[in-house]
């Protein structure tokens, strides 16, 4: 019997614990060049790889992370998807994973309603969703191009490339979000697609184009978890797309890969996109071939917190960055971009003070840069409902003064 593939509960206590320490920047293993001949045993291999790995990350979960879409993670999720990891459960086949698929089906069945879809499937993030749903609307619809905002993910145009598709963008307003005028007349070949949260600025895209288009395709990778909190009117009109793309590793706090591609007819939808084999009994629907159980985590906490868990935790980041925002409004050194729609804040210091000098101060993880129009931008997207809203704001003022020029 190899142990190796046994549980060995004092090993992974061990392995936790190593979590909770802290781990300095200057103490790191050297990882061998090559490979080595002679292992060097679980245990070892965790302690001389700890400081590495649980040293060498930012950490999501900290007062002042408030940089990027991607939230720090419940706890609940890190034993769910050890149990994934001990099974290997493979998706693809209904025998080994029997009870996984219908929980996969049962985190869309709890989903798809906030979003007036009927099914759909779990895919590695929302590039590959966009793609899933691009697909669908060229078996489906017949559509020729696509057409998106030039604020639209650049997984848009990829998924027109690998699609052979034609791609066309729209210009923008002022605040980021499709300008419907500029929409072409004609659009009974085309797949259009909206953003609910664009990717630079949080923009929403007008849902009332809803229809106008052979299909319409909803990407809310991030605004799309808005749908199950007291904002949900804010996409209001997604329940008529024909598909409706969300990554909960972003604002469902789910480890990656995880996100949800849904469909409104998904019964039409999946089955444009399926395939059948020799050694498959049922046959293979979307991108992915053998894959993994990422539903259960996802169930798990949907399950813990509920909607209304889930819901006060997004509103509580809706209310920060509404906060934040305030804040440099009211601040006449600075330039707010826009009133946040969901929960991104960009802002640049205004003449006399440096914008250089502010990035360069500015603490690691409390915010990130965006170009928009050859300017640059600092922006704080709020994925972490432990920021400290008071400490950012403080911390925002002391970088500000010591920018003057
Ligand atoms: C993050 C994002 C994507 C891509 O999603 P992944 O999950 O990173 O693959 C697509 N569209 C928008 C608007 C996004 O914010």
């Amino acid at each position: 019997m190899d142990k190796e593939f046994l549980v060995d509960a004092d090993a992974l206590r061990h392995a936790v614990e190593l979590m909770g320490q802290p781990y300095s920047i200057s103490v790191r293993s050297a990882i061998p060049p090559q490979l080595p001949e002679r292992g060097l045993g679980s245990v070892e291999t965790l302690e001389r790889l700890a400081p590495n790995v649980l040293g060498g990350a930012a950490r999501l979960g900290e007062v002042t992370a408030f940089a990027h879409k991607d939230p720090p993670t419940p706890w609940l999720t890190w034993a769910t998807t050890l149990w994934n990891a001990s099974l290997n459960q493979n998706l693809l086949h209904p025998e080994t994973a029997p009870v996984a698929r219908q929980l996969e089906e049962t985190v869309l069945q709890w989903l798809c309603p906030y979003f007036g879809m009927r099914g759909g499937h779990m895919t590695p993030g929302s590039s590959a969703a966009n793609l899933t749903a691009l697909w669908a609307a060229r078996e489906c619809a017949g559509v020729k191009e696509v057409i998106a905002s030039e604020a639209a993910h650049l997984s848009i145009k990829k998924a027109a490339h690998i699609l052979g598709l034609d791609f066309r963008t729209v210009r923008v307003d002022a605040a980021g979000a499709l300008s419907p005028g500029d929409l072409p007349a004609d659009l009974t070949h085309a797949a259009l697609v909206l953003t609910s949260g664009t990717t630079s600025v949080g923009a929403l895209d007008p849902l009332d184009l809803i229809g106008r288009a052979a299909w319409t395709h909803v990407d809310a990778a991030w605004g799309g978890p808005l749908r199950l909190t007291c904002y949900a009117s804010r996409l209001s009109g997604i329940e008529n797309a024909d598909s409706v793309a969300v990554s909960s590793h972003k604002w469902l706090f789910q480890p990656k890969e995880s996100a949800l591609i849904m469909f409104r007819d998904a019964d039409k939808a999946a089955e444009s996109i399926s395939f059948g084999g020799g050694y498959l009994s049922e046959p293979n629907v979307g991108l992915l071939g053998s894959h993994g159980a990422c539903a259960i985590p996802l169930l798990a906490m949907l399950w813990s917190w509920g909607r209304e868990g889930v819901a006060q935790r997004i509103e509580h980041c809706m209310g920060m960055a509404d906060t934040l925002a305030q804040h440099l409004a009211n601040d006449p050194r600075i330039e707010l971009f826009a009133q946040p729609s969901t929960a991104i804040v960009l802002w640049r210091p205004r003449e006399r003070y440096s914008l250089d000098r502010i990035l360069n101060d500015l603490p690691v993880g409390i915010a990130s840069t965006v170009t928009i129009e050859n300017s640059k931008w600092i922006r704080h997207t709020a994925a972490n409902p432990n920021a400290d809203i008071v400490r950012i704001v403080h911390t925002l003022n002391q970088v500000l003064e010591r920018a003057q020029e």
